[in-house]
């Protein structure tokens, strides 16, 4: 009977996938789940059990999988981007029928969204390429969805996205139609790279306040804690907190001292960089935290190098600052160095995002790309509710940083950033984030540049011409000659 076919699908049921479908059917949404690996199946059916006996249903082969849909079917998957996708598409789509649904929700590249959109079309599907961030919590509870590519797709599974997605209090559901092709995708890879910034940019603010303030692990859980509850308030903020009080469980101290600096990556940040070169947008902060990640993988090269230029090392308190540190003053001026800097990041963000809108024909709205982002997901902010009211003031923004309330929160932070800034550079401290955000800072902020010398050495040596300021047409110089 058809009252027994469940309303939606889910295969893949790795740390991800379990959760959604957990959350979807604590929703009230039957659900039928598949995994290639059955046990995964059989751990999800427990899962659903113990947690309520909650509507899901497992499967154990694809064909019976899909036939317990019903229609049109909509079929999320969850597992490994790449190849992984096309093998899960092969394996489910011969059993699927015109106007049935497959939504991708990993972090897939965009393109390959794009080319299966196109691929499952020649069968009648529709085609999803879906964001989603929150991580396992989120997954289970609520994330932040980022659905792009059919719009009838998108509204046969409205009613389900708007219930499992985060709710944010008088902003409604984390989620919305984000636009055609691989929108959903790109959108999700922008975000993860504003992620990379972000959490670059903290490490930095405990770099300085560890090294230059001499700040304990207690005190700087207690500093993040009140920075949770003013501007900066964020998850990263709030995790970062946390992460400060937990004790090492192998040993005395505390386990934030015990891991080793290494940064895992996965992609999703270089991917934004690439796409924001390929774009000829500049994205200096999220580029910046890119390749500190790089830089950390080199921890034997760095341990050498330390070693060689132990001279250039850190430098003792009272030649940094002969008065000695204000610490008070310091965490202030950190606090400010890093909201600063973090306005210059999403700026960078938004207008990559902007430009591939362009590009593409996406049409993105990016005011309520800051709204869906406000929930659920791993860069959710208070602050996101500022750019989502500075583009709905002007969504023709040519960026954050002209946005009159953020302009005169950045001037009214500016001394304090390079007070930072400046500091961390005398002690020998990288700071490539919060230096890459002020000097785009104060790059953008230029009327005139110094690429006027560039473009007279680049005349002079390969005739490329240049343009001049004062009357209108193309010119070039023999330049030796006059010299
Ligand atoms: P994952 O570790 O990326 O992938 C594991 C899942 O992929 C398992 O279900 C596995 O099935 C399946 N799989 C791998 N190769 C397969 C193949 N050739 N054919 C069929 N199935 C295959 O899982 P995840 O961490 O839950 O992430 C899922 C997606 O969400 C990824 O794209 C990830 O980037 C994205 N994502 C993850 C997070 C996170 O916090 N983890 C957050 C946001 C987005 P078997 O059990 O049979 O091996």
């Amino acid at each position: 009977a058809s009252s027994a076919l469940s309303r939606i699908g889910l295969a893949g049921l790795a740390v991800m996938g379990q959760n959604l479908a957990l959350n979807i059917a604590d929703k009230g949404f039957p659900i039928s789940v598949y995994n290639r690996t059955t046990s995964k199946v059989d751990e999800t059916v427990d899962r659903a059990h113990n947690e309520g006996r909650l509507p899901l249903t497992g499967q154990y082969n694809p064909k019976e999988f899909v036939l317990s849909i019903r229609r049109p079917r909509s079929i999320i998957i969850l597992v490994k981007a790449g190849n992984p996708v096309d093998q899960t598409i092969a394996a489910l789509s011969s059993f699927m029928e015109p106007g049935d649904t497959i939504i991708d929700g990993g972090n897939e590249w965009y393109e390959n969204t794009e080319r299966r959109i196109h691929e499952v079309s020649e069968k009648g599907l529709l085609y999803l390429g879906m964001g989603v961030s929150g991580g396992e919590e989120g997954a289970r509870n609520g994330p932040s969805l980022m659905p792009g590519g059919s719009y009838q797709a998108y509204t046969n599974i409205q009613e389900i996205l708007e219930k499992v997605a985060a709710q944010v209090k008088d902003d409604g559901p984390c989620v919305t139609y984000i636009g055609e092709g691989g929108s959903g995708n790109f959108v999700k890879m922008v975000h993860n790279g504003i992620e990379y910034g972000d959490m670059q940019l903290i490490s930095e603010a405990y770099d300085v306040l560890k090294n230059v303030g001499g700040l304990s692990n207690q005190e700087l859980s207690e500093i993040f804690a009140e920075w949770n509850r003013g501007e900066l308030e964020s998850f990263l903020i709030e995790i970062t907190a946390d992460i400060f009080r937990v004790k090492d469980e192998y040993g005395d101290g505390d386990l934030v001292d015990k891991i080793l600096d290494k940064t895992g990556m996965k992609g999703t940040g270089k991917w934004t960089v690439q796409q924001a070169a390929e774009l000829s947008v500049a994205a200096p902060t999220i580029a910046a935290s890119l390749d500190c990640r790089y830089l950390s993988g080199l921890k034997e090269e760095r341990e050498n190098a330390a070693e060689v230029l132990r001279e250039a090392g850190l430098k003792e308190e009272k030649e940094v600052k002969p008065g000695g540190i204000d610490k008070k003053r310091l965490i202030d001026d950190v606090r400010q160095a890093l909201y600063a800097s973090k306005i210059c990041s999403y700026a960078q963000g938004m207008n990559l995002l902007r430009a591939k809108s362009l590009e593409k024909g996406w049409s993105l709205n990016l005011g309520e790309l800051a709204r869906i982002w406000k929930g659920g997901c791993i860069i959710r902010a208070v602050f996101l509710d500022r750019i989502k009211k500075a583009y709905q003031r002007n969504p023709n923004l040519a960026s954050l940083i002209v946005d009159p309330d953020f302009a005169r929160e950045m001037v009214q932070r500016q001394a304090a950033w390079r007070r930072v800034v400046g500091l961390a550079i005398s002690a020998g401290i990288s700071t490539p984030g919060m230096c890459a955000s002020l000097a785009y800072f104060d790059t953008y902020r230029r009327a005139r540049l110094p690429a006027n010398l560039v473009q007279a050495q680049r005349d002079l040596f390969g005739a490329h011409t240049y343009e001049r300021i004062d009357r209108s047409g193309s010119f070039h110089t023999e330049w030796t000659k006059l010299a």
